[in-house]
């Protein structure tokens, strides 16, 4: 079992098989969600997800129509998504426990919908722990 949980630590859970292999979503509604430029989601059965703790600080957004994106309320992480009618959740895995055997994701999706400033294919320079770019 997976284990994962917000950045405050208030809500916890556990997460069995994944339904669907990860992916880095590009979509405008997560670009916003998250802010950031893709948010990696996989797919994930209700009945393989367990909240630990936490369950009264969950808010949830209704980011379209019969879809909800749930967060913790106290901290502001999004965990998952679901839509009204389906038996499966959209689980943001930026929230598992980072120490953890996650599958590596396999597809971009949504490119179509990506911010401009944003090109997966762009090889970018790595700098050490603390430093940032000077400017131009
Ligand atoms: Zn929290
Ligand atoms: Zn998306």
């Amino acid at each position: 079992m997976l284990q994962g949980g917000c950045l405050c630590g208030c809500v916890r859970y556990e997460v069995g098989e994944f339904l669907t292999p990860p992916v880095h979503c590009n979509c405008a509604t997560c670009r916003k969600r998250q802010g950031a430029a893709i948010s990696t989601n996989a797919g994930v059965s209700v009945n393989q997800f367990r909240l630990l703790s936490g369950d009264e600080l969950i808010n949830s957004f209704e980011s379209s129509p019969g879809k909800r994106g749930y967060f913790c309320s106290a901290c502001g992480s999004h965990l998952y998504a679901k839509h009204d009618s389906r038996e499966a959740l959209i689980l943001r895995l930026g929230c598992l426990d980072d120490d953890q055997e996650v599958p590596p994701p396999t597809a971009h999706i949504w490119r179509s919908d990506a911010a401009e400033w944003f090109d997966p294919k762009e090889q970018l320079k790595e700098l050490p722990e603390g430093r940032r770019p000077k400017s131009t």
